[in-house]
This record gives C-alpha cells, structure tokens and sequence, in this order.
C-alpha cells in the first residue's frame, strides 16, 4: 500500500458563531495522489482543507487524529507550511510589480538565494507556460494567466503537498485543460494534490478519490469510477416535456427503468440504454437527452440536492 500522507480521524469544526461546519468526517490520502473535496457551497470544503494546513483551528477533541506528513497541524503549523504550497480561491497577486518579481518576491519568504530564485522562476514561468509574460504587469494578464502564475508561485518551494482551492472557477475550457495537465505532471512527480471543486467535470478529470460533503458531512467517498458504478445506473434519458412528468408520476415503466421528477423535466435511469432509447422514441423528439450519469446525478440521488445549489 502507498504512503499515505494525509490521515485524518474524526475531524470536527464549530466557528464561534455555533456554525457546525465540519461534522465528524475522516479520510486518508495516498502520497503522490490527488484528493478531490466535493460538494455544493456551504458543504464544509473549504474549512477541512484549511483545517489540514493550520488556517482554521479545529475543535479540540479527544477522538480526533490529523496527520500530514508527519505533522499535526493544530501543534506543528510551520513544518505544514514549509511543505505546502497554496493556490487560494483568489488572485491575491501583486498588481504593483511584473509577473517575475511576483514570484521573486514570493521566493524571499522562503528564504531561497536569489541565483537560485532566478533559475526556479525561470523554470516555474516556463512550466506554467508564462514564459513571454515575465515582464508584463499582472493588470495586463487574462483571468488564466493569473491563475497559472498563482500556481507557479505556490510551486516555488517545490511543495510535497499542493493544495487547490476551486482552481478552476470562472476560466474558460482551454485553460482548464492545461491546469489539469499541470496537476497530472505534478502527480507523476510525486506531488501529493488537494482539491476542492464543484465542478464534478474536475474531479473526474484530475482527482483519484474523492469526498463528497453535504453540510459538513461525508455523504460519499472512494474512487469516482467506482462511486459512479457502485452507486447509480450508467445512463439517464432526460425529458423535457409535461408528458415525461405524468408517465413517471404514474408509476413503474419496467423494472429495468427507475424514474424521478424534477422541477422540469423527467429523469429515466437504466443500466440499459437500449431499453432508454425506445422509451425516448415515445416523446417528441429534441425534448429527450440520453447521457451518461454523472457524480452530480450521484449526489443527487444520495442527497436529494444539487451539487451547485446556492444555500
Ligand atoms: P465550502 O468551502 O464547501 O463552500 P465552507 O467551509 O466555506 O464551505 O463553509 C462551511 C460553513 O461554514 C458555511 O455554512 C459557512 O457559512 C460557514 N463558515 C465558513 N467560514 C466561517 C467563519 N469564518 N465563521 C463562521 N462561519 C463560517
């Protein structure tokens, strides 16, 4: 079995204002690996994975057990920090100054010679394919640009442990590719990721195992392959039309085909799509989808709410 280098037992966080947001939730990581944290806003994602660097203290309790990489981060904040490196939900880089001395002046918090700094910037800016932009100021770069120059700095102390906050959130299809590419390289480096999203698209892309939280709770976890086939039907035919409705509200269709009625439109899970597509050819056509089930399809199924609900 691989080295795990995230433990976690028993986890639990209660911010001041009685906000339960952390309720009893306890995972491991494989080293190397990429942890997803899934959920809609509001599930807790956030304050676990900060919980895990030593941003948010959790609540001190005997049943609790939290190991990163041989640390505890409620006693052992500064070692956590010296292996992470963070790639936060904002872009809180330095307008003032270009992209490189962004980094450089980054690269003095750890304490790295300056020779040194210039040879890792160089290296970091060519990975992140930021190569031609060392000199542009930060107020000239696209929303991705930022993006991936937040990356290369949180990569500057060569970091065992990368930790990213919704990576992906507001950029266009293109970049989000090559930021997925990135984290894969990081991964077959032996990077450990972490990963918080609520684009089911991402973790599937990018995480090995995932948890998928609801209101500070773990509703599911393990391999997203595994949870999709473990956990709902392979295929859905969506319908768009009051008649789907009314034939799913009126009961079973066959055994081989489960139903459920949202706000509007009718869902027809199956493991046979071949049995979907003749139910299909009974509505009028361009008012019926057949795809594949998703995890959102999943967390809806185990939560009866959507992953993108706002709370
Ligand atoms: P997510 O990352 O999944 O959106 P968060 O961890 O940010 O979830 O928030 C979980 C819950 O804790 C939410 O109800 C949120 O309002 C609350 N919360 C987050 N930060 C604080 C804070 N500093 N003080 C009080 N409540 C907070």
């Amino acid at each position: 079995m691989a080295n795990q280098a995230i433990q976690v037992e028993r986890i639990y966080k209660t911010y001041a204002d009685g906000t339960a947001a952390v309720n009893d939730v306890s995972f491991s990581v494989p080293e190397g690996s990429c942890f997803g944290f899934l959920g809609p806003n509001g599930a807790g994602k956030t304050t676990l994975m900060k919980m895990l660097f030593g941003m948010v203290r959790r609540d001190g309790r005997a049943e609790t057990r939290v190991d990163v990489m041989g640390f505890d981060p409620a006693f052992q904040e500064l070692p956590i920090k010296h292996l992470c490196g963070v790639v936060p939900q904002d872009d809180n880089l330095d307008s003032e100054v270009n992209v490189g001395a962004n980094l450089f002046i980054y690269s003095k918090f750890y304490g790295l010679p300056a020779k040194e700094a210039r040879a890792r910037i160089a290296e970091l800016l060519d990975f992140m394919e930021l190569k031609e932009k060392a000199k542009a100021k930060v107020n000239d770069l696209s929303g991705g640009m930022k993006r991936r120059l937040v990356i290369a700095r949180a990569l500057m102390n060569r970091p065992r442990l990368l930790i990213l906050d919704e990576p992906t959130t507001g950029l266009d299809p293109q970049v989000r590719q090559l930021i997925w590419d990135k984290v894969r390289a990081l991964k077959r480096e032996g990077v450990t990721v972490l990963l918080t999203t609520h684009y089911m698209e991402e973790a599937y892309q990018i995480a090995d195992s995932i948890i998928i939280m609801d209101k500070g709770s773990r509703v599911l976890e393990g391999e997203p392959h595994e949870l999709l086939a473990e956990g709902i039907e392979p295929w859905v035919l969506e319908v768009l039309d009051k008649e789907g409705i009314t034939s799913c509200q009126d009961g079973p269709l066959s055994e081989r085909i489960r139903c459920e009625v949202g706000e509007s439109r009718a869902q027809f899970f199956s493991d046979h799509p071949e049995s979907l597509r003749d139910l299909a050819a009974a509505f009028p056509s361009g008012r019926t989808h057949l795809r594949p089930t998703n995890l959102e399809d999943l967390f809806l199924r185990s939560t009866g709410r959507k992953l993108n609900d706002q709370q």
